[in-house]
């Protein structure tokens, strides 16, 4: 029916709408890049606990060096303190002497056997808690190879994404070219305000966008497609639901 060219309202307004189309993917890659899929959060969390269970278990095994330091300087003392009394034992000239020393000495030992006793169990903690940060440290292979694929996988497709949002902004420079500059401009100023979303197709009378019904005048000249008509809400460009087919090869 149209004669083949389009009025410069019409031609831009195809534009427009194609335009918009490239926005809307560019956003939704972008959007899909953001997202990473529920098996590589289940990862990350995994891998999270997993550092977090093994600086707690590192931080009791330094507790327990700790400890076990001075469980170590206490058996010194102790040791030497019972070598004292030891030597006082073959100097004592009489029984009340000798019970006295005694007395120290099962006193000595039993503080030096106590500590001895901690001494062990600390040294079997530690060692115990050793073994495990290190089986914990040695990932099972095949474990380890299938959160390899889904991190390369999320890595690749992320790249593509890229590519896409690339290869979609060149295609919308080029679109872009062909449009009136201050078409241009109008569009991603409302881009840009609108929430990414410029233009609207106009549905049973209303805006779709905020649904604004159009009155009858106002219709008629989106129908008649000669001018660039804003939605009188919400200012962005309106255009016929069936516009898109008119949008041909442009
Ligand atoms: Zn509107």
């Amino acid at each position: 029916m149209s004669g083949g060219s389009l009025n410069t309202a019409q031609h831009d307004l195809v534009l427009l709408i194609r335009l918009q189309g490239l926005y809307d993917a560019i956003s939704q890659a972008l959007q899909e890049r953001q997202t990473p899929p529920q098996e590589v959060k289940a990862l990350e969390k995994t891998n999270r606990q997993r550092k977090a269970e093994l600086a707690d278990l590192e931080a009791q095994v330094a507790t327990h060096q700790e400890e076990l330091q001075e469980v170590q300087n206490g058996e010194g003392e102790w040791r030497l303190e019972l070598e004292h009394f030891q030597k006082q034992k073959s100097m004592v000239t009489n029984e009340r002497e000798f019970t006295a020393v005694i007395s120290e000495i099962d006193y000595a030992t039993k503080e030096l056997e106590t500590r001895k006793a901690r001494h062990e169990e600390l040294e079997t903690t530690i060692r115990e808690l050793g073994e495990d940060i290190e089986n914990r440290r040695q990932a099972r292979p095949e474990e380890e190879t299938a959160q390899k694929e889904i991190t390369e996988g999320w890595e690749l497709t992320k790249k593509d994404l890229k590519l896409k949002v690339h290869q979609l902004a060149v295609d919308a420079n080029a679109l872009e070219e062909k449009l009136n500059p201050k078409n241009r401009a109008h569009f991603h100023r409302l881009l840009k305000g609108k929430n990414g979303i410029a233009i609207a197709a106009v549905v049973d009378g209303s805006c779709s966008a905020c649904h604004f019904k159009l009155r009858p005048h106002l219709m008629q000249r989106v129908r008649r497609c000669e001018e660039i008509i804003a939605c009188e809400f919400c200012h962005r460009v309106l255009y016929r639901e069936d516009a898109v087919s008119a949008a041909g090869d442009g």
